[in-house]
């Protein structure tokens, strides 16, 4: 298999401005890597140690990934959860992916969360990432 390109083709400009592309480029990156996949600490967490899991090549959307690509990503994240989900404190874990402006994806290179969760951090936590659309996470008040 040959070598793949780190730019997306017909438009390298946005790999320059690219965040994701900079942390990797200067190695600001966590120790648990992978050839095509590295882990970047959240500059804004929304806990703490929260982490993404991201493939080294730019791709704007999880789907444009390569199946050796996406295999590599999820085995990357599968690590980073069980790290996660072992440090002090921790009880839960929310994983999860933004794909696309509707969806919420504000930084256009594809990538993962890894959110480490505690009893207590919010009220109540059941329903998780289905509060991404708040009018119908709570299903079981509907029952
Ligand atoms: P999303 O809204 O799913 O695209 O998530 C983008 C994530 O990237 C957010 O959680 C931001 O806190 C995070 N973020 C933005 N800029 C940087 C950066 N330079 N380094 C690391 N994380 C970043
Ligand atoms: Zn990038």
């Amino acid at each position: 298999m040959g070598q793949k390109s780190v730019f997306v083709r017909g438009d390298t400009s946005r790999v320059n401005d690219c965040p994701f592309c900079q942390r990797i480029a200067s190695g600001r990156e966590l120790s648990s890597t992978t050839a095509l996949s590295a882990a970047l600490i959240d500059i804004y967490p929304v806990s703490e140690d929260h982490t993404l899991v991201v493939p080294r090549r730019h791709v704007a959307r999880v789907e444009d990934l390569e199946d050796d690509e996406w295999s590599d990503l999820f085995g990357l994240v599968r690590d980073i959860t069980r790290k996660v989900a072992a440090g002090d404190g921790v009880d839960g874990v929310n994983v999860g992916f933004n794909s696309g402006a509707a969806a919420g994806q504000t930084v256009d290179h594809a990538h993962i969360h890894v959110i480490p969760r505690v009893f207590g951090d919010v009220d109540d936590p059941r329903g998780g990432v289905r509060w991404v659309l708040p009018e119908s996470a709570d299903y079981w008040s509907q029952k």
